[in-house]
């Protein structure tokens, strides 16, 4: 039922020009869950996900958060309740891990309070202090999953917040969503590679030229697709 429903798409489509870059999705994140979106490079997924933080306008259909429709009046408060990690974040290589979340927790009139809690969780307390410039591809994606954090979102969308990170890394990454998860956070975040988010997503939608071609759990999904284990979606 949609009763459940965190956030509702419907009839959701963006076009550029003559690109169909989303063409006619409609999807429901239940409150609690952990969903993720996947598909190949193109498929839509950055643009689905900046339309329901209200970063692009759709060019029809609607998107509603907690019931507010994304981009009316109400939104820009139902937004501060709502983290986002963007593929690729934007930091400043000459400050520090601490200083960049005092600049985002500004920024999204989070408590400067939230900031050093917000680097423990990722697991750079040890370097809040070095500067951006001296962290690796990895440290600098978990900073930007931090700046996610900052104001205790009970909403996250996390676009390939994955990249850059070694295999032990991510299993960092999802220990720390399945904290999440167990404090009610709702969560939906996009990959290319099946074979990483399968065993740890509630449910999963296949995202290909701009539709949504399956929606469930992955074992529905795979007992109606016949989806082999270890499919890897990347281009
Ligand atoms: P990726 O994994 O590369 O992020 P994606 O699934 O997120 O892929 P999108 O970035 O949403 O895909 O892109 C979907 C389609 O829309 C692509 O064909 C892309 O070139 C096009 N597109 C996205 N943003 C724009 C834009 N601002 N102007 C024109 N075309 C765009």
């Amino acid at each position: 039922g949609t009763t459940d429903a965190v956030v509702t798409v419907r009839g959701v489509r963006k076009h550029y020009g003559a690109v169909h870059a989303v063409d006619g999705v409609d999807l429901d994140i239940r409150r609690g869950e952990l969903f993720g979106l996947i598909g190949h490079n193109g498929a839509g997924k950055s643009t689905l996900f900046k339309m329901m933080l209200g970063l692009v306008p759709a060019s029809a259909g609607e998107i509603r958060i907690g019931g507010v429709a994304v981009g009316g009046r109400d939104f820009r408060a139902a937004r501060r309740a709502v983290g986002y990690l963007p593929e690729n974040v934007v930091l400043y290589d000459n400050l520090t891990g601490l200083e960049t979340l005092h600049f985002f927790a500004r920024l999204k009139g989070a408590a400067a309070a939230d900031c050093a809690p917000a680097l423990e969780r990722v697991g750079l307390a040890q370097a809040a202090r070095r500067r951006v410039r001296e962290y690796s591809k990895g440290m600098r994606q978990r900073l930007g999953f931090a700046q996610a954090l900052l104001g205790k979102p009970r909403l996250l969308f996390l676009d390939e917040p994955t990249t850059g990170l070694d295999p032990e890394a991510i299993r960092d990454f999802y220990a720390t969503l399945r904290e999440l998860r167990a404090e009610g956070v709702t969560m939906v975040l996009t990959s290319h590679i099946l074979a990483e988010i399968q065993e740890r997503v509630d449910r999963l939608a296949i995202m290909a030229a701009g539709k949504v071609q399956a929606l469930g759990t992955v074992q529905a999904l795979r007992e109606r697709m016949d989806l082999p284990l270890n499919i890897e979606l990347r281009v």
